[in-house]
């Protein structure tokens, strides 16, 4: 459990020093106790005040990476109460019993569905291969898994080959082979996944594994009552203090519900929702990815933070200096509604994007961060009238109130006003007379 600030005292040398940036050791203590600061910043405690201090102040759950992806540390078990942190992977799985050509149609649609959206990329980060008892064939199947590029994942209880396949995750300890397997973990290199025949088996073998000294786990929820063992591993974690369930999680929906992509998005949705880390499908499509990767940026949004996009100039269509400025707010979702159509009518426009908190052109008209004065206040810091020799300024329809102001604010500028539905700038811009 964690420590209060007083037991924190107790380990600090309690001179007063300053050293830390504090004035005094308890004032020091209390932002360990809160996670403002890390212990290590008192540069007069001893060795070992520092080992169990940094024991009993380290998250409840691990963060680890996997293939430079960070999964787990997570702090809360709903995301309003807080946020969640590291965003899950998407793998699709490839077994070593499906053909070259099964293979290869896999490998094709993987590179095919990656997109952008908000600013993130949009793809499935990782490929599992599920190896069989063919050795040989299962060597071949990874070559071609690693040749995609994307982070491998190896599904085998062979120590052995476990071990050759240098994948960023194996997936195949528990309670009767998990020496084997940390062995092979360690000579890898590799993230080592962990399941068990119940959770209390997975609970002995997580604890046999880190008395080993392997810490760099990953617990495998298996096919059997998954979720609910996804919800009982994340509670004990997070809720009861228990590190030894402190670690991302994986599911494998294809092995869940094989041979039924729907039931696999299915799966994939609800895991994305409750603490699947790694999710595994048979494969992903377009159909499958659009609504998962959707939610999944939705979920592993921080919502304390409005999305955002930087506020500048962006030239759309090549657009030159003479082009036209459309202005709106930096509202991540207005930006790429609004310079979506604008790119769709093939004419060229600066899109000058305000400073207006992240929200979108209503809320923050109506709160006072999108205005006649915050604009022109833009196109002073950005030394429009220098930089441009344009003098069409478009405004959004919904804030027409503001032209009269906007002409007031920047005289010269020929104020017009766009439609109040991004959907109809096309028609708008295709037609516009300057
Ligand atoms: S540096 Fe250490 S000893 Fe000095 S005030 Fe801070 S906590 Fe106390």
């Amino acid at each position: 459990m964690a420590l209060k600030g007083l037991d924190i005292f107790k380990l600090t040398p309690k001179t007063n020093c300053k050293d830390c940036g504090n004035p005094t050791c308890m004032a020091f203590s209390m932002k360990v106790a809160q996670g403002a600061i890390s212990a290590d910043k008192c540069p007069h405690m001893s060795p070992e005040a520092l080992a169990k201090l940094s024991e009993a102040t380290e998250p409840p759950m691990k963060t680890i990476d996997v293939g430079g992806h960070k999964l787990g540390g997570e702090t809360v078990l709903l995301r309003h109460e807080k946020t969640f942190v590291n965003r899950n992977v998407f793998s699709v799985k490839l077994r070593a019993d499906m053909t070259d050509e099964e293979i290869d149609s896999v490998l094709e649609e993987l590179k095919a569905v990656d997109y952008e959206r908000i600013n993130e990329r949009m793809y499935a980060e990782c490929v599992c291969v599920e190896c069989g008892e063919d050795k040989a064939r299962a060597a071949e199947v990874i070559e071609k898994a690693r040749s995609s590029g994307r982070v491998l994942i190896v599904k085998t209880r062979d120590a052995e080959l476990a071990a050759s396949a240098k994948a960023a995750l194996i997936l195949g300890a528990d309670a009767s082979n998990w020496e084997a397997m940390n062995g092979a973990a360690k000579t890898a290199g590799s993230v080592l996944g962990v399941s068990g025949a119940s959770l209390a088996e997975l609970h002995d073998t997580v604890e046999k594994l880190e008395a080993a000294g392997n810490k760099n786990l990953v617990l495998d929820l298996g096919t059997g009552d998954a979720f609910k063992r996804a919800v009982q591993i994340r509670r004990a974690a997070l809720k009861d203090g228990d590190r030894t369930f402190g670690y991302p999680s994986v599911v494998d929906t294809a092995a869940i519900a094989p041979g039924d992509p729907v039931l696999q998005s299915q799966l994939a949705a609800l895991f994305v929702c409750r603490y699947g880390s790694v999710i595994i499908m048979d494969r992903m499509s377009y159909a499958q990815a659009l609504p998962l990767f959707g939610l999944r940026q939705n979920i592993f949004t921080d919502p304390q933070k409005p999305m955002k996009v930087a506020p500048g100039i962006y030239p759309i269509n090549g657009a030159g200096p003479d082009s036209p400025c459309a202005v709106t707010v930096d509202f991540a979702l207005t930006y790429f509604v609004v310079s979506g159509e604008l790119e769709r009518s093939g004419m060229p426009v600066n899109l000058c994007i305000t400073d207006a908190g992240g929200y979108s052109v209503l809320t923050s008209w109506a709160a006072g961060k999108f205005s006649a004065n915050s604009i022109s206040a833009f196109f002073a810091e950005q030394d429009i009238e220098n930089k441009l020799t344009t003098r069409t300024l478009i405004l959004p329809g919904k804030v027409a109130v503001l032209k009269g102001e906007v002409e007031n604010k920047l005289p010269g500028w020929n104020v017009l006003v766009a439609p109040n539905e991004a959907v109809q700038l096309v028609k708008y811009m295709r037609e516009l007379k300057i």
